[in-house]
């Protein structure tokens, strides 16, 4: 099968969060099936455009309320294990950032330019698989747009990574989409906006979640696409993320201060926990427990302040934060390393190699978060030796047992002060007990959350669409 994933992120390329990851790891691993698994992604102005080489193999015009010329690029050198195809809109696409406050001509401007360019193509692609808002538009313009007819017998997928952020805009700039007939207008509004999430749902041929609680959670809680997404259930599935096991192996990281195996995990995470610590000025005696992601409301990045400042009165373990977002928050954290000098320090920035080196260094993982659609941190965490300490939502629930009911990993049900200032207790006690919490990073280690599973279930949910 001939898949293209269409997407504003794909590691190592451009990476804000965990889709970055998904559509850097998913195509490679199905192409370890024998398919032919592609990305399209814009073109950005980053540090690795602006170290790679880059081939030209198509330019076009698009219309996006005037004529814009665009150019598909692909990589020269490429060790990715599977092809990019990169949309070059030079005033548009070519910024230094992945997503701003004003993206709705940036992205209307990428979809287009994809599917032109996929239209002309003389072999047409089996799948086109659209990742979150960014492309939402595109199965709605695959079905119903006259410039793709050639495009509407392939099944499109949408996944669905965060549905808080929908690309909703007003109907006034419609008549940027290429023609179609106005009669389904219908099939873009959703609360009298053009919703390109809602869109996308409506038109993809199948629509799927990156956990399966967090497809249930959904239909409950969807900032205003419950309904939705009740009705179009029957095209709905919840396949659960995996990790790119290449990519995050202690045993090969090269951003980790000492390499290790579940043979030597102890040695190997006591010699990064002493890097760490010497570097923030933390106390490598006491358990260390870290927060790695966005500071939003979603991560329950506003309680952090409250959670550490009452946890580390105890002076029974440090913390160690590193994300950015909310800036009152960051404020809030930033004027509690003086309070706590010797058990808390923050890093506040995105630093893939320092997220690496926390995974590897870390006793315990924090993620207090309200809504996780699947979470990546927390597998990556067991991967590397660490106990997750998780809220009970979302992905969270379908990857983390309580150690309290023959798991490896601590739970909390609800993302208040309490209950994780509780948790970080429990863990507290848990890593005193020396011979259990070894042998709980030994079966961490073990689990398999790699993509080979998931990458398996999604060909079957393309082929179950083939016509
Ligand atoms: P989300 O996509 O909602 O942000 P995920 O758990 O799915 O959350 O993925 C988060 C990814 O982003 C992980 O790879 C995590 O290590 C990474 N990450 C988040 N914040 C930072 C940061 N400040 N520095 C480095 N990596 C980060």
């Amino acid at each position: 099968m001939t898949i293209y994933h269409i997407s504003a992120e794909c590691f190592p390329i451009a990476k804000v969060g965990g889709l970055g990851d998904v559509v850097g790891a998913l195509p490679k691993y199905q192409n370890a099936l024998g398919e032919s698994s592609s990305v399209i992604m814009p073109f950005y102005d980053n540090k690795y455009t602006r170290t790679h080489e880059f081939e030209l193999i198509h330019s076009g015009r698009l219309q996006l309320g005037m004529p814009m010329d665009y150019n598909i690029l692909t990589l020269k050198n490429n060790d990715l294990g599977f092809n990019v195809y990169f949309v070059d809109v030079p005033y548009l696409l070519y910024k230094d950032y992945v997503y701003s406050s004003n993206d709705t001509g940036r992205f209307l401007a990428f979809q287009i330019a994809a599917l032109n360019w996929l239209v002309q193509l003389e072999k047409v692609p089996d799948i086109v698989h659209c990742h979150d808002h960014h492309t939402g538009l595109i199965p709605f313009m695959m079905s119903q747009c006259y410039a793709y007819q050639r495009l509407r017998q392939t099944p499109s997928v949408i996944t669905i990574h965060n549905g808080q952020y929908q690309g909703w805009f007003s109907h006034d700039l419609v008549h940027l989409i290429p023609p179609f007939d106005f009669g389904k207008v219908g099939l873009l509004d959703w609360n009298k906006l053009v919703n390109p999430l809602a869109a996308g749902i409506k038109c993809a041929w199948k629509v799927t979640t990156v956990s399966p609680s967090y497809m249930n959670e959904l239909k409950y809680a969807a900032n205003g696409l419950e309904h939705l997404l009740r009705t179009e259930s029957h095209k709905c599935v919840g396949i659960l993320n995996g990790i790119d096991s290449e990519v995050w192996n202690p045993k090969t990281d090269t951003y980790i201060e000492k390499n290790y195996t579940i043979k030597s995990v102890e040695s190997g995470k006591a010699a990064n926990k002493a890097w760490v610590c010497q570097q923030f000025g933390l106390n490598p005696e006491l358990p260390l427990f870290v927060f790695i992601g966005r500071l939003v409301g979603e991560k329950g990045a506003d309680l952090l302040p409250y959670i550490f400042e009452e946890a580390l009165w105890s002076r029974k373990l440090c913390v160690l934060m590193l994300g950015s977002g909310d800036n009152r928050v960051e404020n809030q954290l930033e004027s509690l390393k003086h309070a706590h000098v010797g058990y808390y320090n923050n890093y506040i920035g995105y630093n893939e190699k320092l997220s690496h080196l926390l995974y590897a260094a870390a006793d315990f993982l924090l993620m207090p978060s309200r809504v996780e659609p699947c979470g990546l941190n927390q597998m990556y965490a067991l991967r590397y030796g660490t106990v997750p300490v998780v809220n009970s939502v979302g992905g969270l629930m379908d990857t983390v047992i309580d150690v309290g009911e023959n798991g490896f990993g601590i739970r909390h049900s609800g993302p208040t002060v309490h209950e994780v200032v509780h948790a970080m207790g429990r863990g507290v006690a848990f890593y005193g007990y020396k011979d259990h919490f070894k042998k709980n990073r030994r079966l961490m280690m073990q689990i398999d959350h790699s993509w080979d599973t998931s990458a398996k279930t999604y060909i079957n949910l393309y082929q179950s669409i083939q016509l």
